[in-house]
C-alpha cells in the first residue's frame, strides 16, 4: 500500500495540485520529507504558470535567478490563490536596473518574442507616475501565442520596491525561482485586499474594479469594513492598516524559501505604506530616520558600519 513517503512525484502533484497555500505551509513544517516534497510541488507549479506564458520555462527561471528578478502581478496572485483559479493576462517581470538589458535579449533571443513597448514609446512618457512607481520604465513584449510579458526595469537594486508600489495590497505579493511572499497573507487569503493610493493611479480606477469584479476579490479601501476588525479604527496591530509602514520581512509578512535550510535568509530593505488616507491611530505619523514622514517607500541600505534609510520618494497627501 503506498504511504506519503513512497508515492511518486507525479502522484503527489496530483494530490496536492486542489490544496491550498496555507495548507501546504503546514504540511511543509511536518518533516524533512514533507519540506522537499511540497518545495518540489510549489517549484513545478510556478512552471506551470509560467508555461502559460513561455514554452521553455526552465531557461527563463534560471535567467530570472541570475538577475535577480521576481514575477509580481496576477501570476504572483494566482500562484499564492490555488483556490481561487483564474488565467492571468500577463506575465509581469521585475528586475533590476543593471540586468534589464540582459533579460530582455533573453526573451527576444531565446523566446522569439516581439517588443511592442520599449522606454521611448508614449506609454511610458509620464516619467512622474514611473519614479513614483520605483520604476525607470517598462517594456511590453508579446509571444508567438500571442501571450503578453510586462517586463519592468525598476529603478532600485530590489525589485521589490516597485512591487510594493502595486495598486493593491493583494498584488504586494512576489514569486521567485527562490521562494515567495507577501506582504498582506492575513487578508489575501481571505481572498480580500486594500486599495492602495488612488490620488496618483487615477487611471487605474476602472481596472481596480474589474480585477475585483473578476477575480473574486473583496476590494476596500480600510480593513475596519470586515468583520474581524470592525471597531478598530487602526488595524495596524493585526498588520492590515493602509497607513502602516510595512516591510517583505516583519511580523505581518508571508517570506518563504523553496528550500529554507540552505543557508541564512535575506533581509527586504525596502519599506512602504500603501496609502497616505488616515486610519484613525497613529501609523501617519510614524517618522523615519529623517523626520519625515509621509513617504512611499523608502530602502535601507548600509552605509558605513551603520543603516539608515538613505532614499525616499513620493509625498503621499
Ligand atoms: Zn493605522
Amino acid at each position: 500500500m503506498p504511504t506519503f513517503s513512497t508515492l511518486t512525484f507525479e502522484e503527489h502533484v496530483v494530490i496536492w495540485a486542489a490544496v491550498d497555500l496555507p495548507t501546504l505551509l503546514v504540511l511543509r513544517s511536518c518533516s524533512h520529507n514533507a519540506l522537499t516534497v511540497v518545495g518540489e510541488v510549489l517549484r513545478a507549479s510556478v512552471s506551470l504558470l509560467c508555461r502559460q506564458f513561455l514554452d521553455d520555462t526552465a531557461a527563463f527561471l534560471q535567467e530570472l535567478s541570475h538577475c535577480r528578478g521576481v514575477i509580481g502581478g496576477q501570476v504572483a496572485v494566482r500562484f499564492m490563490l490555488r483556490d481561487l483559479p483564474f488565467v492571468p493576462e500577463s506575465l509581469e517581470v521585475y528586475v533590476p536596473p543593471d540586468v534589464h538589458l540582459e533579460m530582455q535579449r533573453h526573451l527576444l533571443d531565446t523566446h522569439h518574442m516581439t517588443l511592442l513597448v520599449s522606454f521611448d514609446s508614449p506609454e511610458n512618457a509620464d516619467e512622474a507616475w514611473l519614479a513614483d512607481h520605483a520604476l525607470h520604465y517598462t517594456d511590453v513584449l508579446r509571444t508567438q501565442q500571442g501571450r503578453t510579458i510586462i517586463l519592468h526595469r525598476c529603478s532600485e537594486a530590489e525589485p521589490l520596491a516597485a512591487v510594493a508600489c502595486a495598486p493593491t495590497s493583494a498584488e504586494v505579493t512576489y514569486v521567485s525561482p527562490e521562494g515567495f511572499g507577501t506582504a498582506y497573507p492575513a487578508l489575501l487569503f481571505q481572498h480580500r485586499a486594500l486599495v492602495a493610493d488612488w490620488a496618483h493611479d487615477d487611471r487605474n480606477i476602472g481596472a481596480l474594479l474589474d480585477w475585483r469584479r473578476r477575480r473574486g476579490i473583496d476590494l476596500r479601501m480600510a480593513a475596519r469594513v470586515w468583520p474581524e476588525y470592525r471597531g478598530m479604527y487602526c488595524a495596524a496591530a493585526k498588520w492590515v492598516c493602509h497607513t502602516q509602514p510595512r516591510t517583505f520581512t516583519d511580523g505581518g509578512a508571508l517570506a518563504v524559501r523553496f528550500s529554507p535550510l540552505q543557508g541564512p535568509r535575506e533581509e527586504s530593505t525596502v519599506m512602504w505604506r500603501l496609502d497616505g488616507r488616515p486610519c484613525g491611530g497613529s501609523c501617519l505619523h510614524v517618522e523615519d530616520a529623517h523626520g519625515q514622514k509621509l513617504y512611499k517607500y523608502t530602502i535601507l541600505v548600509e552605509d558605513g558600519e551603520e543603516y539608515r534609510w538613505s532614499y525616499q520618494h513620493r509625498f503621499v497627501l
